[in-house]
């Protein structure tokens, strides 16, 4: 694995921006989930768990990360997929990570520590992650990503669908005491809620910024404008980013500098989650432009 994650410098439309690359991190156990899943297996191995539990959408990142993390540790994983039964890229590849999945209704999919009470109450060695890795060891290893920065910013973007990452990131720069906002894209319809949720790990939110109008139409929507943006920024940087949650962040930061609401000349980080994985799900999208 590679860490800690580099920093690459590109221009895009006149605005020059620093990346943090955690897209690098590992192909399959990339970005923010690598960092959320850090401490939550430090806690399962610790307390003697080798079988992991967990619970994501068709598309998730989450599953494919934990079910590559839990190979790589010699750990079992049983991943509950939301919905009925279908096969993609995403899922295969947890398979051949040895995960097995168990599709559930949306109903049941709803209450997960029932799931887990239901068919793995009398298996010892079971221990649950929540969707998308959110706890408080994931917002830990989150604030790592703040400690490894060797220079300041004025800005620090990150998209958010639990608001774990965001978390963790608030927390590493109130802990170093910081000089940086940091501007939250959270990436479903009426993200206000993201606020609430960071604050259940963070009290102090004063350098806290939600910016809640780039969702597209909620989570994994897009829209054309969306996918050219896509488009167009890999195209000329030669960084891809995904349609679900780092295309949303690389937009908005775009979109900020083009009507002046954060100066061209601030120094911008932006936290490349990775999940790129997400483009297989929306090629129908991009086969269109
Ligand atoms: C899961 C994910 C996020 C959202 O992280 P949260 O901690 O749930 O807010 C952001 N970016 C990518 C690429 C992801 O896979």
């Amino acid at each position: 694995m590679q860490l800690p994650s580099p920093i690459d410098r590109i221009s895009y439309n006149e605005t020059s921006l620093f990346i943090k690359r955690d897209d690098l991190i590992d192909p399959f156990i990339s970005g923010n989930k690598w960092r959320k899943l850090k401490y939550i297996l430090k806690d399962a191995t610790a307390k003697n768990k080798n079988h992991l539990i967990t619970f994501g959408g068709a598309y998730s990142n989450h599953l494919l990360a934990t079910a590559a993390a839990a190979a790589k540790y010699q750990l079992k994983t049983t991943a509950f997929v939301r919905g009925e039964q279908v096969s993609n890229e995403m899922l295969a590849l947890c398979k051949l990570f040895g995960t097995q999945l168990r599709f559930v209704d949306r109903e049941s999919y709803r209450n997960k520590p029932e799931l887990f009470e239901k068919y793995f109450s009398d298996d010892e060695n079971a221990y649950f992650i929540d969707e998308g890795g959110a706890s408080a060891a994931a917002t830990i290893g989150c604030s790592e990503i703040i400690q490894e920065l060797t220079e300041p910013f004025d800005h620090i973007f990150c998209a958010a669908g639990t608001g774990t990452t965001a978390a963790g990131l608030l927390r590493g720069i109130n802990h170093l005491n910081l000089n940086t906002q940091l501007h939250v894209i959270p990436v479903l319809k009426g993200g206000g809620f993201i606020r609430e949720e960071i604050a259940l790990y963070e009290q102090d939110l004063n350098k806290l910024y939600l910016h809640t109008d780039y969702h597209f139409g909620g989570y994994a929507k897009t829209t054309p404008e969306l996918i050219s943006f896509i488009k167009d920024f890999s195209t000329k940087t030669g960084i891809l980013i995904d349609p679900i949650y780092t295309g949303k962040m690389f937009y908005a930061i775009n979109d900020l500098v083009a009507k002046n609401q954060i100066s061209k000349d601030a120094k911008i980080l932006a936290i490349h989650t990775g999940g790129l994985f997400g483009i297989f799900g929306k090629l129908a999208e991009f086969e269109k432009i």
